[in-house]
């Protein structure tokens, strides 16, 4: 009899790898998809890292591959577009041993910079194969069968799972792990892997590239045969002429609002890219409107489209680009809330098709103790003294970009501080320019920007929060944290000797010491060139966790006769332990910590 268990959606991705004997796993650490990594150390016999960056993951997948084993590459959305130089030469020259490229995608952005959909970069660019799973169970189905059929095709599979699926929990069937994994083994093939412009003898001369290009093109149609029978794909029956199409979650979505409805409307799910072209030409003949429930963009509906004007079938085909919201994250009664307007026997007034129930809004911040804040708070003093610029990057201390800090004024994507720095610098603004970034940040690709700043002698200070963690998405390790991702220990990158190599000059700062912090700041500015200042103070969080301390305690109170309510420890510094109330402010004893910045902050002595 099979095991079940109740799982996380990630958990279940990671099972279903192991089900399939995936033995080289290597990710970079990204909501939503971070714990499939962290969970595959508990698997026999399988290589994992947390890789630099999800480019070098995707890279270290198809080594294993190559050497015919079954292989996992995973990452966030906005990680596969760093990943998509490599996986552009990838689907070029195929795959041995099965290999998933897993990209999950967060619409709503409800923990990204932005929102993207993962198809339109593996599939309608990459021409790659994509599952889209609308449940937990059926993410570890795809993913398994994903495997078989890489193998099949030679092609990488992707899964391409929303935040919805990785962070739901469900009842999980668990089959047996494999028993016997494979040997590894290299079969050379350059004219498959030496991906270069040669003439090919044996094809007339044309060029190598063309002739993997003709490869994939001609795989589609493979594709398309093997997608039509796909179990992932299927058509329900139901009363009158709109259909409803609901790709990976959004067919989870249609079902919960029919049932809420308690109405029974015609359905095609769908699962797969290519599609499934002859259900979905039944399915177009079947009705005289469908609306499609995608995440994020209208990929589906415009194939939809395409289908029914080459095929001659009149239907209207909705989608988020003509009717349906474009932005943001479905859910049921976004399904309930389109259809009142199409479907006559749809009221608005259905139960939860309703706007949702405002609550307070969540501001982005540091922890209480958090060493970012004394340093934000010293960089914060220091370019209003000297009119610096600060641009961002992404991390923990990208809070201090928000209003009440609001210290650097740009934050694009991850590693773009430095290269950004340097565009302002050249341009020859009389403003000194500082370029702040996380350790884990700078490992990923920011190293390379850093580079890029030395070698052109651009005036930039480059201020390093080294904590020693990826502590914004859950404390992965990085090659700067000296253990690896099973708690190993690990050779540690000094980043100190890595710039110093560089040439550039670098200072240290204690971030806990907000004035000596703020001085060196001001003096890194006035040398010429690149300079790299180290903030190194471990995550207070994790350490604090972990049961270690990371400041002497500090037990301070407000002296109400002193503090003139003037606000600069509340709008300069915004610890969340601080309240203003009554013209006054209060220390939150429930959540102070005692980390004692708060006094450094009060130039009126009323914090002591
Ligand atoms: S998790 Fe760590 S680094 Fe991030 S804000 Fe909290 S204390 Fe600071
Ligand atoms: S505690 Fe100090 S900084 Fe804060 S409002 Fe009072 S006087 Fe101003
Ligand atoms: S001592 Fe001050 S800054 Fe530190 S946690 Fe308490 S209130 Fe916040």
């Amino acid at each position: 009899m099979s095991e079940k268990k109740f799982l996380m959606g990630n958990h279940a991705i990671a099972r279903g790898a192991a089900e399939a004997g995936a033995t080289v796993v290597a990710g970079y650490p990204g909501t939503p998809a971070s714990e499939i990594v962290e969970d595959y150390v508990q698997y026999p016999g399988a290589y994992v890292e947390w890789a630099a960056n999800e480019k070098v993951a995707t890279e270290i997948a198809i080594g294993g591959s190559l050497c015919n084993q079954r292989s996992l590459a995973v990452m966030k959305h906005n990680g596969t577009n760093v990943a998509t130089d490599f996986i552009m030469h990838l689907n070029f020259t195929g795959v041995k041993g099965g290999m998933v490229l897993l990209s999950a995608d967060d619409p709503g952005a409800n923990s990204s910079q932005n929102e993207e959909d993962t198809r339109i970069l593996v599939h309608t660019y990459g021409h790659l194969p994509v599952f889209d799973p609308s449940t937990p169970a059926e993410a570890k189905a795809m993913i398994k069968d994903a495997y078989e059929l890489s193998e099949k095709t030679e092609l990488c599979f992707v899964l391409r799972p929303v935040m919805r699926i990785c962070h739901a929990r469900s009842i999980i069937e668990l089959e047996p792990l494999p028993d016997k994994l494979r040997e590894p083994s290299l079969e050379n093939d350059r004219s498959r892997y030496v991906m270069s412009a040669v003439a090919e003898p044996a094809y007339g001369g044309t060029l190598r590239p063309v002739i993997r290009h003709r490869w994939l093109n001609q795989k589609q149609e493979e594709l398309s045969a093997i997608m039509e029978e796909s179990p992932y794909n299927w058509i329900e029956e139901g009363e009158g002429e709109v259909g409803l199409v609901g790709c990976g979650i959004g067919y989870s979505y249609i079902k919960e609002a029919l049932e809420i409805a308690g109405k029974k409307l015609p359905i095609l799910k769908l699962g797969t890219l290519p599609l499934p072209r002859q259900k979905v030409i039944q399915f177009l003949r079947s009705v005289k409107k469908v609306l499609v429930y995608e995440e994020v963009e209208p990929v589906v509906a415009r194939m939809l489209r395409e289908i029914a004007y080459t095929e001659g079938i009149e239907v209207e085909v909705l989608g988020r680009d003509n009717f349906l919201p474009p932005e943001g994250e479905m859910s049921a009664t976004y399904v309930l809330k389109s259809l009142g307007q199409v479907v006559p026997s749809f009221k608005d007034d259905l139960p939860f098709a309703h706007e949702p129930i405002p609550v307070p809004t969540r501001i982005r911040s540091q922890c209480v103790g958090c060493p970012y804040r004394g340093m934000l708070h010293a960089l914060k003093t220091t370019i209003r003294k000297n009119k610096g610029i600060v641009t961002g990057d992404i991390g923990c201390h990208d809070a201090g970009s928000f209003a009440p800090m609001e210290v650097q004024s740009t934050i694009y994507c991850m590693g773009s501080s430095i290269p950004m720095a340097i565009g302002m610098a050249k341009t020859g603004i009389d403003r000194p320019i500082y370029a702040m970034i996380g350790d884990s940040t700078l490992f990923h690709n920011g190293i390379i920007g850093l580079l890029d700043a030395i070698y052109n002698q651009a005036n930039v200070t480059v201020i390093i929060n080294d904590n020693r963690t990826t502590a914004m998405t859950g404390f992965q390790p990085h090659p700067g944290s000296e253990v690896n991702v099973r708690g190993e220990e690990a050779p540690y990158m000094h980043i100190d000797k890595i710039a110093s190599a560089m040439g550039a000059k670098v200072y240290y700062i204690e971030p806990y010491d907000i004035e000596a912090t703020k001085n060196t700041f001001l003096e890194a500015a006035k040398e010429p060139g690149t300079k790299v200042v180290i903030a190194k103070a471990p995550c207070f969080l994790r350490s604090s966790r972990l049961g270690i301390k990371t400041f002497p305690e500090r037990v301070v109170k407000v002296d109400p006769e002193r503090c003139n309510g003037c606000k600069v420890c509340i709008n300069d510094f915004g610890c969340p332990a601080l309240i203003f109330k009554d013209g006054k402010v209060h220390i939150d004893e429930a959540t102070c910590v005692h980390c004692g910045l708060c006094a450094d902050v009060c130039k009126r002595g009323a914090i002591k």
